[in-house]
């Protein structure tokens, strides 16, 4: 199935598995991005793991049974299907007792991971949720205009209309003032039709949550078209694009994709310009892990920039659930820190949790210069 909507997330975290565990399970599958190879390494990594995990942890017999069962078919599921697998991203969310097994096609890769607990994990699910753009695309041309919804990949005909314009006269076929006089009736009749659509873009923007709108019409439309806007569909309005009513779904969808991603590359150049220009100025910055992770620590992060895919082993306060880098005892707490695999993983976890705005920016980016991780502070630091 796949994943499209909060309606999804919301039914998982509903779902109950008790007495018995939940096991989830994230697999970046892009393979535009890794060989098949690595992804089969992945996964088996992750299994491996979560049966060692397992063997550790005190379990009945029936609810251990449960979990055991679930990576089997995990295991079972990754053999069958990765090699045709076309999603940049997989989740599995599964309790073998309560007979509960959903597989959701991804479109972002998630970062790898297999958790076992008492519900299913989906917090990845609303990052991905937010991560997506609600895009509109609206084209429009002398007698019809259409209305398409673009999210996690998908296009949708959401409206149309026509309306009755003529062609424009002919020369030779009209004289003088008669020639004239029906061609300004046919530019009234145009002004109209655009009037109309306008005045729909504006409705429909309203309707539904649209963060972006993408306008397709031909150059010598668009300065009559651009003052009919509402200040609100200006404000949305993000870039122009080459399709038109009557162009096919799919080149619609996949000119709007590849706008998207262009227009989210410059916006996360800009964000981490501006992290750069902090920097060096010694204002409310601070870049690298084990710096970052001190100003995460103590509250003062405004805005957490990381490198996508990058992460790190670290270490864990059992107290304070402080992040740290390599310090083995917690400043704070003064008790032994414990390791985790990945210590990016916890900071995004927390940020998350905290509703501290995060941007994974990808790679290549000036943040690789900068250890891959950095934040805008609250506050400028203390020297
Ligand atoms: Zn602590």
């Amino acid at each position: 199935m796949k994943f499209a909507s909060s309606a999804q997330v919301e039914a998982l975290a509903q779902m109950k598995t008790h007495p018995y565990q939940a096991t989830s399970f994230y697999l970046n599958t892009d393979k535009s991005q890794q060989t098949l190879k690595a992804i089969n390494a992945a996964y088996k990594g992750l299994l491996n793991q979560a049966r060692l995990e397992l063997e550790a942890r005190d379990l009945s017999r029936e609810v251990r049974k449960s979990l055991l069962d679930d990576l089997d078919r995990i295991a079972q599921f990754c053999t069958n299907r990765l090699n045709a697998w076309k999603s940049p991203g997989l989740a599995v969310f599964s309790c073998s007792a309560r007979n509960i097994w959903q597989e959701l096609e991804l479109p972002h890769g998630p970062r790898n991971r297999l958790i076992q607990d008492f519900d299913f994990y989906t917090r990845p699910l609303s990052a991905i949720l937010e991560k997506f753009k609600r895009l509109c695309a609206f084209l429009v041309n002398r007698r019809e205009a259409c209305w398409y919804e673009i999210h996690m990949g998908d296009i949708r005909l959401l409206d149309s209309l026509t309306s009755d314009v003529p062609k424009k006269v002919k020369k030779g076929g009209f004289e003088g003032y008669e020639s004239k006089r029906i061609e300004r009736h046919i530019d009234a009749l145009l002004l109209e039709h655009f009037k109309k659509a306008a005045q729909r873009t504006f409705d429909i923007l309203k309707q539904n949550s649209f963060d972006w709108l993408f306008l397709g019409c031909d150059d010598q439309f668009y300065p009559q078209l651009e003052p009919l806007f509402h200040t609100y569909v200006k404000d949305k309005l993000k870039g122009r694009i080459k399709a038109r009513p009557g162009t096919e779904a799919s080149r619609v969808l996949q000119e709007c994709l590849e706008l998207e991603d262009r227009l989210k590359r410059e916006e996360e150049a800009s964000l981490v310009k501006t992290l750069v220009a902090e920097l060096e100025r010694g204002g409310q910055a601070v870049a690298g892990l084990a710096d970052t992770l001190r100003k995460l620590n103590s509250y003062e992060v405004r805005h957490l920039i990381i490198t996508h895919n990058f992460s790190k082993p670290g270490r864990v306060c059992p107290g304070c659930h402080g992040l740290f880098l390599n310090d083995e005892t917690c400043p704070a707490c003064k008790v032994k820190t414990e390791p985790v695999a990945d210590v990016v993983d916890e900071a995004i976890e927390i940020a998350l949790s905290k509703n501290i705005p995060l941007t994974q920016v990808s790679s290549p980016t000036r943040l690789e210069h900068y250890g891959n991780i950095g934040a805008l502070l609250k506050f400028k630091p203390q020297k």
